[in-house]
């Protein structure tokens, strides 16, 4: 069945009744990445959201929110397939009407690595988000690690805030070469993709030294980094070894350690990252 589509929040709210749903917050051009939130939310809740909304307030270069993909109709049979009852869809008055002024701060954890490259960035996304939990009260809302910094500004605005709702980590999925999907990877020429698999195969390698015992930050670091080399048209912005909750950079990996890393690639920007020793279940 396909989804129901609604535009505004009287129309969410009036659809929605009483029911607290399972929820996706997404900008479309959506995914196997997206569907596979979907199918999470629709496996654990009688009724799963979509919410498809380019925010305009998180995009600091104009030019990357010009060129993000719209393919709605596209994006309305991914996200049915996977299981969504319903798609939010609002246009810009809509989150933004006129005399919009509030503003959320995530704090710290919102002025590192891509809040640093991106100023504003994550006060733009937890507002939307904290707006988008509040029109669609969910149970529980889906959010992929592929994006960990994001999942981490976001489940922390929820706590502060009180927000009731359970933010769902998900794991990141890639593409059979190990990039990880991205609405931004159309972009890239065939060049600079086959440039950008140096990503993910420099953090699995990080993270086959570590399982090797080759654990300390400095060295798996100065194995890693030589292979992202730089050219004019491929950057490292940043490559860290961080704890998973604050996300300070670490000397030596200890279970929930984490490599992260940026590279602006020609003119897209492609963040990544993976745990580079499982979490202890019990400190989960
Ligand atoms: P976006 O549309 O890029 O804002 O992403 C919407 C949600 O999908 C966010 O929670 C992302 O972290 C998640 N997501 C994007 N790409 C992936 C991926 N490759 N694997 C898992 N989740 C993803």
């Amino acid at each position: 069945m396909p989804p129901k589509v609604v535009t505004t929040h009287t129309a969410l709210r009036a659809e929605l009744g009483g029911a607290s749903p399972g929820f996706v917050a997404t900008m479309g051009g959506l995914h196997e990445g997206h569907a596979s939130l979907i199918r999470r939310s629709a496996a654990e809740n009688a009724t799963t959201v979509v919410s498809i909304f380019v925010n305009p307030t998180q995009f600091s270069n104009p030019w990357d929110l010009a060129v993000y993909p719209r393919q709605l109709e596209a994006d309305l049979d991914i996200a049915g397939a996977a299981g969504a009852d319903m798609v939010y869809a609002p246009d810009r008055d809509e989150i933004y009407p006129s005399g919009f002024a509030s503003s959320i701060d995530p704090g710290p954890l919102a002025r590192s690595w891509e809040g640093g490259a991106r100023p504003g960035h994550f006060q733009a996304v937890a507002t939307v988000v904290a707006i988008l939990l509040n029109s669609v009260l969910p149970k529980r809302a889906y959010f992929g690690e592929k994006d960990f910094q994001q999942l981490l500004v976001i489940r922390r605005m929820a706590k502060d805030l009180r927000i009731p709702v359970e933010i769902v980590g998900c794991p990141t999925v890639r593409d059979a070469d190990g990039l990880a999907l991205s609405s931004r990877n159309a972009r890239l020429s065939p060049a600079e993709r086959a440039r950008a698999r140096a990503i993910p195969k420099a953090l699995f390698r990080m993270r086959e030294m570590v399982e090797q015992g080759i654990d300390s930050s400095i060295e798996t670091l100065s194995e890693v980094l030589p292979m992202l080399p730089p050219s004019k048209d491929f950057h490292v912005d940043y490559f860290a070894m961080v704890d998973p909750v604050e996300l300070e950079p670490v000397v030596q990996a200890v279970p929930g350690t984490r490599a992260i890393v940026a590279v602006e690639v020609g003119s897209t920007r492609l963040i990544d990252n993976i745990e580079l020793v499982p979490m202890n279940t019990e400190s989960r």
